[in-house]
């Protein structure tokens, strides 16, 4: 099947977008699609820092909001986005990670992708029950030496509370504490069930089993990609 093996090759020319609660492994499945199509992954905190480095005046608004902590306007973020889509490199398609958030700023996301020639996103929705997402996030634990990252649960260290390979403290990051996981999840849930509801009414959104491995899960990322993109 030379012609199937080509098309798995191609890239989508699509937005993909990656919604999912904490610890569904979003970031993950977006940077390996991403480098499977050789397509940018695009994420908003990165395009923030470039437009501070670069000292655009996109870049001077956001830069004294996001120095108060605050969140910065989506005419802000979507000019960044709009931007950033423009480039040569996002002709084949590109992959959008944490963004959109909100539902303003889906509904503008579609209406640029329509004026980009993207047409409509696949959005792939990562599905895990939040049992699993609690044991995944509060049962994290990170060398404070290295940063390697193991799992009380499902990752332990050889020699508890010690990293395998350099024995530095192994700590539980102020994020990974269960009471915020709890919190996170439910902020999760408030913000993004309405995207959720948006895509699949659309017809845009299709469901990914986030409990599977990593590469399981991608490899039913890649399915779904490239029946959305033959479509
Ligand atoms: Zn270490």
């Amino acid at each position: 099947m030379g012609s199937a093996a080509a098309m798995a090759r191609t890239a989508p020319q699509r937005a993909l977008i990656f919604l999912g609660p904490p610890g569904a492994g979003k970031g993950t499945q977006a940077r390996l699609i991403a480098e499977r199509y050789g397509v940018p992954h695009l994420s908003t905190g990165d395009m923030f820092r470039d437009h501070v480095r670069r000292d655009t005046e996109l870049g001077r608004r956001a830069r004294p909001i996001m120095e108060r902590g605050e969140l910065v306007p989506d005419e802000i973020v979507l000019g960044m986005v709009e931007e950033r889509i423009a480039r040569p490199d996002c002709r084949m398609g590109f992959v959008l990670d944490g963004f959109p958030r909100t539902l303003a700023q889906a509904e503008a996301l579609d209406r640029l992708l329509e004026a980009h020639g993207f047409g409509r996103p696949v959005v792939l929705h990562l599905v895990a029950d939040e049992a699993l997402l609690l044991r995944r996030l509060a049962g994290r634990r990170t060398c404070k030496l290295c940063g390697a990252v193991y799992n009380i649960y499902d990752r332990p260290p050889q020699v508890p509370g010690r990293c395998d390979l350099d024995g530095g403290e192994l700590v539980e990051r102020p994020d990974d504490r269960e009471e915020v996981v709890r919190q996170r999840l439910a902020s999760y849930h408030r913000q993004t069930r309405p995207l959720v509801d948006y895509y699949r009414a659309r017809g845009v959104l299709v469901d990914v089993d986030g409990t599977a491995d990593i590469e399981a899960v991608s490899r039913q990322v890649v399915a779904l990609v490239e029946r959305a993109a033959a479509s």
